[in-house]
């Protein structure tokens, strides 16, 4: 039997996304996707897009989307990447910034795709620990490095950081690309975006997927200077000319003209994440400060891992992750009312059956 071939293909550990499980009932609180449909102009556009066009290559650097978020923020469309998704856009960036030989720092505790990337592309990193209280110790990076990547607000923690840490990190390392992943920034209130006129080593990335309740239209995109911009595109541009098609450039353009819409929807989510945190905190739990879409909660009498089996038995889905220190925890994504309704009766009952 000639099985050779098999000693070629690759071996690698790819990042885990949280379960997609399809059945009736389902409270799905495990992925940060926003409970709220897009705007319904959003509905509106994609009806009446002209599928026809589809015979087309679109644009490939999604121009009229560049052209709206530079609008949007004062920049140039040349210091704009969209790509499809900003794990994509993450990846690409990864790439094309992290090319010297002293280790990639980031935090023990953040977005667990940052580790997959450096791996694949074989960029060399060192985790910084956070500490006691789950926060970045910004001096911890004021060291030789070949690059920071923040996710601010930090992900599974929740916890957000101001302007000033971010130009302790800018102003500390200036001869590396520190990449700022704002993937729930607008639950925090505050960008770097601003920041990227003033320091060119800085990469912002944001994505249409959470603030935006996009997550399955794939839409992300980068702010930098014109320089690093570049090298993003060119490293896009050596693995698929035409990553935007022009139902996802068109569906984006519209939701992000359609501010009432995105702050009735921000101030909704923000409700319900302040009252569950306070129910959750009646309850004995410890919520970390959140700034995000969802919460990172433990409890002294409810091991994590068997309050997440005894949710999930009941199709109330939340995410577990198995590290160090981070075991004793749940991140639970902010949905509607009745979902947090549903999943706070749950918790109730566990406790009451489990512990005495
Ligand atoms: C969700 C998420 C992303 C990726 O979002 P996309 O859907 O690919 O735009 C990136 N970073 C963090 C921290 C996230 O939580």
């Amino acid at each position: 039997m000639a099985d050779g071939w098999r000693k070629n293909l690759i071996d690698l550990e790819p990042y885990v996304p949280g379960e997609q499980r399809s059945v009736p009932g389902l409270v799905k609180l495990n992925t940060n996707e926003n409970p709220y449909p897009p705007s319904p102009q959003v509905l509106y556009a994609v009806r009446n897009f002209d599928a026809a066009s589809l015979r087309k290559y679109p644009n490939p650097t999604g121009e009229a989307l560049r052209t709206a978020i530079g609008a949007r923020y004062g920049v140039s469309p040349d210091c704009v990447f969209v790509g499809n998704g900003s794990d994509e856009v993450l990846a690409f960036a990864f790439r094309a910034v992290f090319n010297g030989s002293l280790p990639v720092l980031f935090p023990d505790i953040t977005y667990s795709f940052y580790p997959v990337w450096c791996r694949f592309f074989g960029i060399p990193f060192e985790t910084v620990p956070l500490d006691g209280d789950f926060r970045i110790a910004a001096y911890e990076y004021e060291r030789p490095n070949g690059g920071i990547v923040l996710c601010n607000p930090n992900a599974p923690t929740g916890i957000g950081e101001g302007q000033e840490f971010v130009e302790y990190l800018l102003k500390t390392s200036p001869d590396s690309v520190v990449i700022v992943d704002e993937a729930y920034g607008d639950f925090g209130g505050w960008s770097a975006v601003g920041l990227t006129g003033t320091y060119e080593n800085l990469l912002v990335c944001r994505t249409l997927s959470k603030s935006y309740s996009l997550a399955g239209l794939r839409v992300g995109y980068l702010v930098g200077s014109r320089e690093a911009i570049a090298a993003v595109t060119a490293v896009k541009d050596c693995v698929n000319s035409y990553t935007m098609s022009n139902l996802a450039v068109e569906a984006a353009i519209v939701a992000l003209k359609d501010e009432a819409y995105f702050q009735a929807n921000l101030e909704r989510v923000l409700r319900t994440r302040y009252q569950t945190m306070n129910r959750l905190r009646a309850l004995g739990f410890t919520v970390l400060d959140s700034q995000a879409n969802f919460i990172f909660v433990s409890h002294p009498d409810a091991p994590a891992q068997a309050l997440y089996e005894y949710l999930g038995a009941r199709n109330i889905l939340v995410r577990w992750f198995a590290g160090p220190r981070v075991r004793d925890f749940l991140r639970i994504s902010i949905g509607m009312d009745a979902d947090m309704e549903t999943l706070l009766a749950a918790i109730e009952a566990y406790l009451k059956e489990k512990t005495v």
